[in-house]
This record gives C-alpha cells, sequence and structure tokens, in this order.
C-alpha cells in the first residue's frame, strides 16, 4: 500500500467518522419548530404531539395570555419563535401591524383555506372557526331564529347579557356590524343594545350562560365552543348548558358572525422549512379533525366533519364577509364602545 492510499483512506475514516458523530449527536436545529402561542395548551398540546409523531419534528412551545408579539418584536432578528398561533382576528392584524410576520407562500394552504379565511397577502392563515351566537332561555326565548340586528329590538329590554364590550370577541362582531351597517347604524344598534341589557356587562361567556340559567337574562351572547364545552366536559356547568339552547344568529342578508383562530409566519423564523410543514400540517385533514373534536371549533378546511354538539346547534351559515374586512373596522368598533358607554 502506498502512502496516498493510506492518506486517502484516513480522509475516509475521518469524514465516516464525523458522519458518525453528526449522527449521534444532539438533535439538529433543522428538527425543531419553535412556537408561540395564546392559546391553552391542553387545547393545542395534542395537536403538536400528532404533529411531531408525523414528522419527527419537535415542537418546542413558549405560551402566554398577553404580549407575544411585542416579545417577538423586542427579540427582533434573534428571535427564536417561528410561528405564532393565536385566536381572534384583531390578535392576527396585531401581529402583522407589529411588523413581526412574514407572508406565507404555499399552495397546498391556498388550496386548503378559503380565500374569506386567511390574508389576502398571506400575512396570516385562519385554522379554525368560532361563531358568536346566542344562549337563549329554553324556558323564556320560544323564537328558534335570531338577527343581530334583533339583539337592539326593545322586546329585550332588560333581558341581553353580555361581556365587555371591549374583549375582542365583541369587538369583531361590533366591527362585523359597522361593515355591514356602516357607523351610523352600528351606533344606533349598540346604544340599542346597551338598554336591552339586564346588567352592566361582566364575565366571560360561560358566565353569560351562568346568568341565562339563573333568570337574570332571556338571552346570552357567546361562543359556540363555550356551550359545548360546559355541555361535554364541564360536570359542574352541565346545568348552565341544560338551561339554554344555542341559536345561531344571521345578519340580515348575510350569514352568522365567525371569527378565526390562525398562524402567522415569524419575520425571521428561525426553521421556516420546519414552520412551513407545521403550518400546513394544521391545515391538513388529522389536524383539522382535531380542531373539530378537542377544541369544538369548526375546521376551516372544507369537508370535514364537525363534532356532533356543534353540529346539533345546526347549519353554520357563516357571514360571507371577508374578516380581513371585519378588521379593518377594530378600531371603530372599540371607540363606538367607548361612546356609547356600553360597559359603563
Ligand atoms: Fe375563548
Amino acid at each position: 500500500m502506498n502512502t496516498v492510499s493510506v492518506r486517502t483512506l484516513a480522509r475516509i475514516a475521518i469524514a465516516a467518522g464525523a458522519a458518525l458523530i453528526a449522527a449521534a449527536g444532539p438533535a439538529p436545529a433543522q428538527s425543531d419548530v419553535n412556537v408561540y402561542t395564546y392559546r391553552e395548551s391542553k387545547l393545542i398540546q395534542p395537536l403538536f404531539d400528532a404533529f411531531t409523531k408525523d414528522t419527527g419534528i419537535r415542537v418546542n412551545v413558549i405560551s402566554a395570555s398577553s404580549g407575544l408579539e411585542q416579545r417577538i418584536k423586542t427579540e427582533g432578528a434573534n428571535s427564536p419563535a417561528d410561528v405564532l398561533l393565536t385566536v381572534d382576528i384583531g390578535r392576527l392584524e396585531d401581529a402583522v401591524q407589529a411588523g413581526i410576520t412574514q407572508p406565507i407562500k404555499s399552495e397546498l394552504l391556498d388550496k386548503a383555506v378559503p380565500a374569506q379565511y386567511r390574508d389576502p397577502e398571506g400575512h396570516w392563515y385562519g385554522l379554525s372557526m368560532r361563531a358568536r351566537v346566542a344562549y337563549a332561555s329554553k324556558e323564556r326565548v320560544k323564537q328558534a331564529a335570531l338577527t343581530y340586528e334583533e339583539f337592539a329590538d326593545p322586546k329585550w329590554k332588560g333581558k341581553i347579557c353580555i361581556r365587555s364590550g371591549q374583549h375582542i370577541y365583541n369587538n369583531a362582531l361590533i366591527a362585523a356590524f359597522i361593515a355591514h351597517h356602516g357607523a351610523a347604524k352600528a351606533e344606533q344598534w349598540l346604544r340599542g343594545l346597551k338598554a336591552n341589557l339586564a346588567q352592566k356587562p361582566s364575565g366571560g361567556d360561560r358566565e353569560t350562560a351562568r346568568d341565562v340559567a339563573a333568570g337574570k337574562c332571556d338571552l346570552g351572547i357567546g361562543n359556540t365552543y363555550y356551550w359545548a364545552l360546559m355541555n361535554d366536559k364541564e360536570a359542574d356547568k352541565k346545568p348552565w348548558a341544560d338551561a339554554t339552547r344555542v341559536i345561531l344568529p344571521t345578519f340580515q342578508g348575510g350569514g352568522t358572525h365567525v371569527n378565526l383562530s390562525g398562524v402567522v409566519l415569524a419575520k425571521h423564523a428561525p426553521n421556516k422549512a420546519n414552520a412551513l410543514k407545521l403550518i400546513e400540517w394544521l391545515a391538513g385533514d388529522k389536524a383539522q379533525h382535531l380542531y373539530a373534536d378537542l377544541n369544538y371549533e369548526y375546521p376551516v378546511r372544507t369537508g370535514i366533519a364537525v363534532n356532533p354538539t356543534i353540529a346539533a346547534y345546526g347549519p353554520l351559515t357563516p357571514d360571507p364577509m371577508p374578516i380581513s374586512k371585519i378588521a379593518e373596522y377594530k378600531k371603530a368598533a372599540a371607540n363606538l364602545v367607548d361612546k356609547v358607554g356600553f360597559d359603563n
């Protein structure tokens, strides 16, 4: 054996050794994805577990109830955030306004998520939907259908309960009203609704059902999934569901107001390819079934069955008003709530 071939062999051996070290060493960065989320971890963790099982990509989760956009902004180019998962169009838009997003380009996603549930420029995609509906007293409300406009009808005087007008869920509903009818009519409507309140806006959507059950009001306004959770999963609150029935109101000439939970891709995502994989996976069949069954949300992807408890509300006709259009009136809606003293 001459010296050249010994050297060659040595090189091969070194290369092989390096490959072995790489294979046995700590998992390389490309097997991770970092998720910042506002969603309750018990609702979202089963989705991440299933994703990891399918792809081998590990999901590192940072959850908080506020301030994640600011945190990503402060972290700047060094932010470990790949994606931000959040609820409500208001928060999705906040993330875009904060400049922490980048457009997502995916034909697969554009096929899976209908156009009205994603940002025209790709900065956010909806993954699941919830509707803002009425929890009506079984005993005292006889009508089977409702319009949102009707909430201001004096026939409901002293009979409606609702949480703060500044809560993001109501902000979006009021913004949708403005998008449909303009600011002047919306003001008239909100004054009418305020005049119909049984009490000062308070609590959350579950407490609204509680107050209807207790006879303080006949009609509560809440999200679709809370009623289902109380009915199916929260034995102590089951009586509140038992006393009420869900009516899916519609806008005159429109549909039922829905809001989104969705996702943005962080501007400086260090694991961008994995982030895209996760986002596409979340819009896929398996994840969409999980959203329907664990979270009691409406899948954003067409053709996925909704949970039977949700289905029992009756068929949902989502308002065709694009969610991005509703987001444009967020600020106006917040101002209107102050102007009419809705929460006072
Ligand atoms: Fe909620």
